[in-house]
């Protein structure tokens, strides 16, 4: 047997199933042309995949393997690759992969495997079989198969290389230099850290976790989610350290893990969660200014602003910034989700498909969990409850440095008030909410 190891999702050797079948290999990575050819050189992301397919690269070889990089259409690439019994690839949801996907398996014997998510999608099923579309059903089905499922290292075996060349990047039958500028973007100055190291940081922490997560200056969360996404850490790796600690609290952050499959097994069994509404006709109402003002970090409310520009310059944001900045762009904003869900998607580090798309149906309240619409964040209560002392806020909009914490959770305050360089609020809050839950009422009929 002759085989094609696609990375993709699962950019490391230590415990990956890619490396478990033996024989005659050609490990490759693809730099996408369809995704890459829309972003901007700048972009952050593409900064840390580069880093990850070399580290990658060197880790095969210190195994006696390599890893061929192409940048292209991967249907184009497929073709060029010649007399090979299969390609082995770790499996993947949403609409662009799955289509993908398809092309190749017309080309190749297409062998999926289970790496990105601890459960496969039809793992965890009701008794007569159905799917769960609730989390906490689904939740405790998941943790009674996972108390026996085995989560063990998944082990290396034997490989011979099936090609000989493993020079730069192969582009359009070319090869360029192994640099990032090869490929047409520009080193970006992030901080990356090594996942492990951040896993047994967390985990020296994690007895807070669930008191501390939501406090925006708390460092309380795992950092985990950008490593999760290209699997630069094996989820079953952090489930077994997990398990491994006894006298701590660790439910918690399993739940949250747990959420994350269940977003992904969600969308394998109603794909069309990720661009249509699963309840409620309503969609939003379009408006250029008001979306505009959003995206350059201009609503004057200041817990929002501040997520936006922390997204804008680092590319992440917390969980509940995001909660809040997409409920207002729902529910305040009256915008369509998918719009927020694409603007989060220009920029988050982190950013998956299935994952962001998902929260902000939830967001927006028409997703399959049960959220109603009529619950509106009110982003001056959450402000004033998650950063008391307005340091997030502060970091982020220093041009409200000088005004009291007090005065930043107080909407009458900012409405009347004039500040230097920031805007006054463009919409009074209960009016916002009180015209979204009419809106979507209206489309209850
Ligand atoms: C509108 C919106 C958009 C989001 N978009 C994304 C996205 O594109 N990619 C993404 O990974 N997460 C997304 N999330 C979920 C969540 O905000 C991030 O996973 C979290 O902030 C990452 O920080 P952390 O790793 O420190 O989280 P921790 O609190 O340490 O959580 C541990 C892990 O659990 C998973 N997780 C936690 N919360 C969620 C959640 N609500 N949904 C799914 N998985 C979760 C993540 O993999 C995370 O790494 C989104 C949430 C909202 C409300």
């Amino acid at each position: 047997m002759k085989r094609i190891l696609w990375f993709r999702r699962d950019l490391r050797v230590e415990d990956n199933p890619l490396l478990s079948f033996g024989g005659e290999v050609l490990p490759i990575f693809i730099f996408d042309e369809n995704i890459l050819k829309e972003l901007p050189q700048n972009d952050k992301r593409v900064t840390f995949v580069f880093h990850h397919v070399i580290r990658l690269k060197s880790n095969l070889q210190k195994i006696g393997l390599d890893l061929k990089i192409f940048y292209g259409k991967p249907e184009e690439i497929f073709k060029e690759l010649k007399g090979f019994d299969e390609v082995v690839a770790s499996g993947d949801y949403d609409s662009y992969a799955k289509e993908r996907d398809i092309k190749i398996s017309h080309m190749l014997h297409f062998r999926y495997i289970n790496d990105t998510y601890i459960f496969k999608p039809r793992e965890v099923l009701k008794e007569n079989g159905e799917p769960y579309f609730v989390f906490t059903p689904f939740y405790k089905k998941a943790r009674a198969i996972l108390e026996h499922k085995n989560i063990d290292t998944a082990k290396t075996a034997e490989h011979t290389l099936a090609q000989e060349d493993y020079w730069g990047i192969q582009k359009n039958g070319k090869k360029l230099l192994l640099e990032l500028e090869s490929i047409g973007f520009i080193k970006q100055e992030i901080e990356i850290v090594d996942p492990h190291v951040k896993l047994e940081n967390f985990l020296k922490k994690i007895d807070n976790y669930q008191e501390m997560r939501d406090y925006l200056s708390s460092d309380a969360t795992s950092g985990l989610s950008v490593d999760l996404r290209f699997g630069t850490i094996s989820i079953r790796a952090v489930f077994r350290a997990l398990f491994s600690l006894k006298n701590s609290d660790t439910e918690p952050f399993v739940r949250q893990l747990i959420f994350r499959d269940f977003y992904a097994y969600l969308l394998f069994h109603i794909p069309t969660l990720e661009r249509q509404n699963y309840k409620y006709s309503f969609n939003g109402i379009e408006d250029d200014e008001k979306y505009r003002a959003f995206c350059e970090a201009r609503t004057g409310v200041p817990i929002v602003d501040a997520g936006v520009r922390e997204l804008l310059e680092t590319g992440q944001m917390h969980n509940r910034v995001r909660m809040v900045v997409a409920s207002f762009f729902t529910k305040d904003l009256l915008l369509p989700w998918q719009w927020g869900e694409r603007f989060f998607a220009s920029y988050l580090l982190d950013y998956d498909s299935v994952s962001n798309a998902l929260s902000w149906q939830w967001s927006a309240g028409t997703g399959v969990d049960p959220q109603p619409y009529f619950r509106v964040f009110n982003p001056y209560l959450q402000s004033k409850k998650f950063d008391k002392d307005a340091y997030y806020i502060k970091k982020w909009l220093p041009e409200l440095r000088d005004i009291e914490p007090k005065y930043i959770h107080n909407e009458a305050f900012l409405l009347s008030a004039y500040i230097k360089d920031y805007p006054k609020p463009n919409i009074v809050h209960k009016e916002a909410k009180a015209r979204a839950i009419s809106c979507y009422k209206k489309s209850l009929h």
